[in-house]
């Protein structure tokens, strides 16, 4: 039960229950956000109200939050609250704690609404994955997040706050080093194309292998995780890597997600493997049907998470198919297609859907891969092998939609 809810939130959380049971009655989907919502207007600090008490871990960044919370959520064991529905801002929270009474909780939580966020829900741990460019005509400037993030973390009302972060993204450490408490991360982090100069002065900063530097004196902080050629080492702590998932950034989401959890008592060798036996997060990394064909479908929605998923691309793939749409939840300026180092795709035949498939397909050509453009899903071939096929925000969610799995 949740004892301590005032009478105005007792009467906030029955509305969010009430609507999302009618919104599912109704078969208009879950109805997270709209009950949210309801609830919200009637008592502004629900989602305080509703976190109070509990011990709250979160997760943000640009790109892997689902996958994290789900890690986390997993490596935690049984009896954990989290909004595995996706809907990561305030009113997608609420409704995630109103139908729930579990002490255990795991948000993630969309990169803007961050600070509001831990001021309500004062968690034990915040995992902090990345920042890159996503979605330009709606989210802030890489630099105004990290800097909104680093004022929030600064603050003396959050100092008990422990963060889990990547110690090798510039921006991320220029965020979390304004916090007290600081698990740095040494994780796989391929992608620097937004972070070309120090966050604190604005010189170019110095690469070297897999390190960054300023002259000054910004740099790589000392980490506590790393992550060896198969294991993951915990403050000194060994601990069997071996995912069910594919890629580098599913290891870096895993490092951050065992950290953040030792940080409530949950130990290395106990959380790890529960998160290898994790295979496939709301649809991504999973193998699915249509038709006659067989894909495994991947999300990516901007620069850094297609760099990312990209790497998963074998050479003996053969053809690969991506979906790009531009409508308002993936952002409508696709220029950032441009971004994407779709040169590696050489070799392979591309086959372009979604809306936006002729921008694609002018990306490919620029980046001289073979492609078709694909006007009728029932033309393409049959392959002998199931395809990547890379999709992005609202693209995939129709093929996940028009899919089954295998
Ligand atoms: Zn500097």
């Amino acid at each position: 039960m949740t004892p301590s809810l005032s009478p105005r939130a007792r009467v906030g959380r029955w509305a969010v229950l009430g609507v999302n049971w009618l919104s599912r009655l109704s078969g208009r989907g879950a109805g997270t956000v709209v009950g949210g919502r309801v609830g919200l207007a009637i008592c502004p600090d629900l989602l305080a109200q509703l976190a109070k008490g509990r011990l709250v871990i979160l997760v943000s960044g640009t790109n892997g939050k689902t996958t994290t919370s789900a890690m986390t959520a997993a490596g935690w064991g049984s009896g954990v609250t989290s909004n595995d529905t996706g809907a990561n801002m305030v009113p997608g929270h609420v409704a995630a704690l109103a139908r729930s009474n579990h002490q255990r909780v795991v948000l993630e939580v969309d990169e803007a609404w961050l600070a509001d966020v831990v001021r309500s829900t004062t968690p034990s741990v915040v995992i902090l994955l990345n920042l890159s460019r996503d979605q330009l005509d709606r989210a802030s400037e890489v630099r105004q997040l990290a800097d909104r993030w680093r004022e929030c973390f600064s603050a003396p009302q959050h100092e008990h706050v422990v963060v889990a972060a990547n110690a090798n993204d510039p921006m991320v450490v220029f965020a979390a080093s304004g916090a007290r408490h600081v698990r740095w991360c040494d994780v796989p982090t391929p992608w620097l194309g937004d972070a070309a100069s120090c966050p604190r002065c604005t010189r170019p900063l110095r690469r070297d292998d897999a390190t960054w530097s300023c002259t000054c004196g910004f740099a790589v902080p000392t980490t506590i995780t790393t992550r060896l050629a198969e294991e993951l080492e915990v403050a000194g702590e060994r601990v069997e890597l071996a995912l069910s998932m594919p890629g580098a950034f599913n290891e870096a989401n895993a490092a951050l997600a065992v950290t953040a959890l030792r940080e409530v008592g949950v130990a290395p060798s106990d959380a790890m493997p529960r998160i290898n036996a994790l295979v496939g997060v709301a649809g991504r990394f999973t193998l699915r049907r249509w038709g006659n064909h067989h894909f495994r479908l991947g999300l990516a929605k901007n620069p850094a998470g297609f760099a990312a998923i990209l790497s998963t691309v074998e050479a003996d793939d053969g053809d690969v198919w991506i979906a790009i749409n531009a409508n308002t939840a993936d952002g409508r300026d696709p220029s950032w297609l441009f971004d994407v180092p779709f040169e590696s795709l050489r070799g392979h035949v591309v086959y372009c859907f979604g809306d936006r498939r002729l921008d694609l397909a002018t990306r490919l050509d620029y980046a001289g891969v073979d492609f078709r453009v694909v006007d009728d899903p029932s033309d393409v071939p049959v392959a002998s092998a199931p395809v990547p096929l890379l999709a992005n925000y609202t693209a995939f969610s129709e093929w996940l939609k028009e899919s089954s799995p295998c």
